[in-house]
Formats: C-alpha cells, sequence, structure tokens
C-alpha cells in the first residue's frame, strides 16, 4: 500500500498493464515501452470458418498495428454458446496461422473468462446504469418497459434479461480514422448485455475485454459502426477512455447482402492458396501488390504489406466480392 503512494499514477496505470499483460498475454515487455505503445486486436466470432469478410479484417487489422510497430491481439469472441463451437474456435486458429498472421501472446477465449464479465455487469448494477427486466418481447410491444424502476433482483428461480440503458455520449456521432466523422442512422437506446438465456452479450464482453487488454485502436469491419455509439457509452459507465476506432470497407456479396457466416458465406481457404488470398485482401484493401505473387511465402507478403501499408488507399465504400478460385 504504501509503495503505491510513492508512484505517479501513470506509473501505477504501466505497472497494472503490465501485470495484465502478464497475464493475458503470457510474455513481457518493458514498462516505458508500453505505456506508449499501440494495441491492436482481431475479434472473430466463431460460429463458422474465417470467411472473405473475416479476412480482410483480421488484414487490416494486423497490417495496421504492426505498421504502427505496435501488439496485435487474437481474441475469441464466443460468449454464444449457441452460436459458437470448439472446433471452430481451433479451425480460425489454425486458418490464422495458415495464413502467416503472429498474434503477441496466446489467443484469449470470452468463454473462458465469464466471471470478469459478470463482475463487470454487477459494477454497472450497482451504479444504477444496468437493471434485470422480466418483459417479453410481446409485453414490451405492448407497453413501455419500467424495469428499471423496479429494481428486480435475478435469482436461481428467475430468467430475466440485464439490459442497459444507452447514454447519449456522443449525440450519435464519433470520429472513425479512415471515415472521418461518422454519425450513425440507427440509434440504440438500450442494449442488453445479459440475455434471458444467461448468454453474456458481445457489447459487453467486447467493450470489458478492449479495456481490460489496453487496446488503442480498434480496426473491424464497418458492419459494426451503428453499435458504435452504444459501446461508447459502455465506456463512459466503465469511466473508461475509448479507443480510437477504424471501420473498413464492408465486403457485399451482391448489391444486398453483405459477406457473413448468416449468409453462408464460404470457408476462405477451401477457394485459394494462403497467398493468393493474402494479395487478393490485399488488393481490397487498396494496396500495392504488383511485386506479390503466389510463389512468395505468406510470412514475406505480410511482412511487405506490413512495411508499405497505407490507411489513405482504403476505400471508404462498400466493395463487392470477386469470385475466388484455386487456381488449377
Ligand atoms: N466478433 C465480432 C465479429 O466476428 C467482431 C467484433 C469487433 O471487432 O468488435 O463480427
Amino acid at each position: 500500500m504504501r509503495r503505491l503512494q510513492v508512484i505517479s499514477r501513470n506509473q501505477r496505470k504501466t505497472a497494472s498493464r503490465l501485470i495484465r499483460f502478464k497475464r493475458n498475454a503470457g510474455d513481457y515487455m518493458s514498462p516505458v515501452f508500453l505505456s506508449a505503445m499501440y494495441i491492436g486486436r482481431f475479434a472473430p466470432s466463431p460460429s463458422g470458418r474465417l470467411h472473405f469478410g473475416s479476412l480482410v479484417a483480421a488484414l487490416g487489422s494486423y497490417l495496421r498495428a504492426r505498421h504502427e510497430n505496435g501488439r496485435i491481439l487474437l481474441r475469441i469472441e464466443d460468449l454464444d454458446f449457441y452460436r459458437c463451437k470448439k472446433e471452430y474456435t481451433n479451425l480460425i486458429i489454425n486458418e490464422l496461422h495458415t495464413l502467416g498472421f503472429e498474434y503477441d501472446g496466446i489467443p484469449y477465449i470470452q468463454s473462458e473468462h465469464t466471471d470478469v464479465y459478470l463482475e463487470k455487469a454487477k459494477e454497472l448494477i450497482y451504479k444504477g446504469e444496468a437493471y434485470y427486466c422480466h418483459c417479453t418481447r410481446a409485453m414490451r410491444k405492448q407497453e413501455p418497459c419500467h424495469c428499471k424502476e423496479l429494481h428486480l433482483q435475478q435469482t436461481e428461480n428467475t430468467n430475466y434479461a440485464l439490459n442497459y440503458e444507452v447514454h447519449d455520449v456522443c449525440n450519435n456521432t464519433f470520429e472513425d480514422e479512415l471515415l472521418g466523422k461518422v454519425h450513425c442512422e440507427y440509434k440504440t437506446h438500450e442494449l442488453t448485455l445479459i440475455r434471458t438465456d444467461r448468454v453474456i452479450s458481445y457489447n459487453l464482453g467486447c467493450v470489458v475485454d478492449d479495456i481490460l487488454e489496453g487496446v488503442t485502436e480498434i480496426v473491424r469491419g464497418a458492419d459494426l459502426i451503428d453499435i458504435t455509439p452504444a459501446q461508447l457509452s459502455l465506456y463512459s459507465s466503465f469511466n473508461k477512455n475509448a479507443p480510437r476506432y477504424l471501420h473498413l470497407p464492408l465486403i457485399m456479396q451482391d448489391s444486398e447482402r453483405k459477406l457473413s457466416k448468416q449468409n453462408h458465406s464460404p470457408a476462405v481457404l477451401d477457394l485459394a492458396s494462403p497467398q493468393k488470398l493474402l494479395i487478393t485482401g490485399l488488393k481490397f484493401l487498396n494496396q500495392e501488390t504488383e511485386d506479390f505473387n503466389e510463389d512468395m511465402s505468406v510470412y514475406k507478403i505480410l511482412s511487405k504489406a506490413v512495411d508499405r501499408f497505407c490507411i489513405e488507399n482504403i476505400s471508404k465504400r462498400p466493395l463487392l466480392m470477386i469470385k475466388l478460385q484455386h487456381s488449377q
């Protein structure tokens, strides 16, 4: 205790980050270096194998972090135990390895840390920011929910959802490193943090982990733009500064549907060689690839792509998927 009083706030922050890194990433870095460092992450959900959209998100987050001489973490967002499967977790980790991505530390598997999210959810309940709700969808359609005032308690015999009322902390607008000022059309008024079936939500898990892992910038697909203001509200409820955001262009299957597992996008590694996939992904990010070919190793392609990475080149608009096929 006495020791903590003689070190500055910044040193304390750095020390606690260091402890976290030792715990999460299982390795060591100098505190001085760490405090100013870029920390990025790639956070796939294992509800299927990697599709081309997730490959581009993996590529964008990796290139950006490594180009900034930063750290890049891999987090498996598998809290939805109905949609996510352990076999996909293993497959995704192997696929990323095959593609040449080298992450710092070991992959962080969210389902192994549910106690952390439950603890953080409790923090919001104590602050009066999260509340249990017993309304069914049908009830909500008929009249507005008043559960916040009821102060319901969850017991072993109840199946209440835990909800969070989103604060308008940013006027539904945020600054994006690629897109500039983004005003979201869709406004989220309420988030479910824990569902009635006890599944912990993506939003709670994601914000808690980005805070705990000290993520300084989130690079992800533009499909998550609209939820960003609600996540910013969660940061403010946890009294934390939000990271920077960089949303990559959506990859569309056709003029209406984005590439996603729900739209049955194929597993990307079934379509082409890892080298070809990287080169195609880089082309989507509008990076220079003229001197790349399929005879190069994935490591060589990635390391050159890291050196010349240029975010200004990336399109600000959605892109249409092309047909990928193994060369015969
Ligand atoms: N797990 C999310 C997905 O696979 C990504 C979340 C994020 O990057 O914030 O779409």
